[in-house]
């Protein structure tokens, strides 16, 4: 996904290599072409002035010392500004110490929210857990038969809403899934909800009512890296009308920019929790801040 980013980054301070030291001319040089790299990628704009500001700032009242030459001071400093737009800290999952532990998906239709459910169901089980799914996306047919089959490629039990009682009430299915999993002692609970195409009042709603009766442990925004610009927007009117704990981001395998995902973490000021990188219910990892950074510099 973040090829081209990659590519510029790296070139740009490749240029730095090689110089004795660094004039302000030449700081000010890198940080527009930084700045061109970012915006080209789709980072939103807000985060590009931060992000250029403080590496420029840095840059300049750099001491030279003796381990690092100039040019490898710069590259830290970019290394240092991505992992801080990341997140900084690898931000780990919050278990409830009362059993079960409820994670609530919410994002946009085609997001990846349903083949979120079944990865998060084979991780959470390969740590130890029994993860229950439950199914409160009543609105997209198929929605609940598509949950009941990644939850048995996960091998997870998933509790559905029964057939023939109507389409149902999502919050009624969502507390009855909890309850379920108090029953069977299921550890986790993973909880489906309807996304629509586009943000929308009823879709708000809907998930944030789930949220009030279920008090989730986690609230998983869903992002598709895939739509560029629009996961920004998407994201805040997300915050706004449902409001989240954590942000996955999905289709990092795909080849668009990528850049607006990457603003997600600094624009709503929470943490991206997980990636997805693929179909497979194994494309799927703990996103650290870290190794995304290197990862972009290449
Ligand atoms: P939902 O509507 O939010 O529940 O989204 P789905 O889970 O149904 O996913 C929509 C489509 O995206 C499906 O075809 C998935 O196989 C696909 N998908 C989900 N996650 C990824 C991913 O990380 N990479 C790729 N390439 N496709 C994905």
């Amino acid at each position: 996904m973040f090829d081209t980013l990659s590519e510029r980054l790296s070139g740009t301070l490749a240029n730095l290599r090689g110089k004795g030291r660094l004039s302000d001319a030449d700081i000010d040089a890198t940080a527009r072409e930084i700045r061109i790299a970012l915006l080209e990628a789709d980072v939103a704009l807000p985060v590009v002035r931060g992000f250029v500001a403080r590496t420029k700032e840095r840059a300049k009242g750099a001491e030279v010392s003796g381990a690092l030459n100039p040019a490898q001071q710069v590259v830290k400093i970019v290394n240092e500004e991505l992992v801080g737009v990341l997140g900084g800290e690898t931000r780990r999952l919050r278990f409830s110490k009362e059993p079960p532990t409820v994670i609530m998906l919410a994002g946009l239709q085609g997001s990846g929210k349903t083949t979120l459910a079944g990865k998060l169901a084979l991780w959470l089980k390969g740590q130890g857990h029994t993860p229950l799914l439950v199914a409160c996306d009543l609105q997209r047919p198929n929605a609940v038969t598509q949950l009941q089959i990644v939850g048995e490629r996960a091998g997870a039990t998933t509790f559905a809403p029964e057939p023939g009682n109507g389409v149902g009430d999502p919050v009624d299915v969502a507390r009855r899934g909890i309850a379920f999993a108090r029953e069977k002692q299921h550890d986790i609970v993973v909880v489906d909800t309807a996304g629509r195409l586009g943000v929308d009042e009823e879709l708000m709603r809907q998930a944030s009512d789930i949220r009030e009766a279920v008090r989730p442990d986690e609230v998983l925004f869903v992002v598709d890296a895939m739509i560029g610009q629009d996961a920004v927007a998407t994201a805040e009117a997300f915050r706004d009308g449902v409001g989240f704990t954590g942000v996955v981001l999905t289709k990092l395998d795909g080849d668009a920019r990528g850049g607006a995902a990457l603003s997600v973490r600094e624009v709503t000021g929470q943490p991206i929790l997980f990636a997805s990188d693929g179909e497979k219910l194994e494309n799927f990892d703990v996103f650290h801040p870290d190794r995304m950074a290197s990862r972009i510099l290449g």
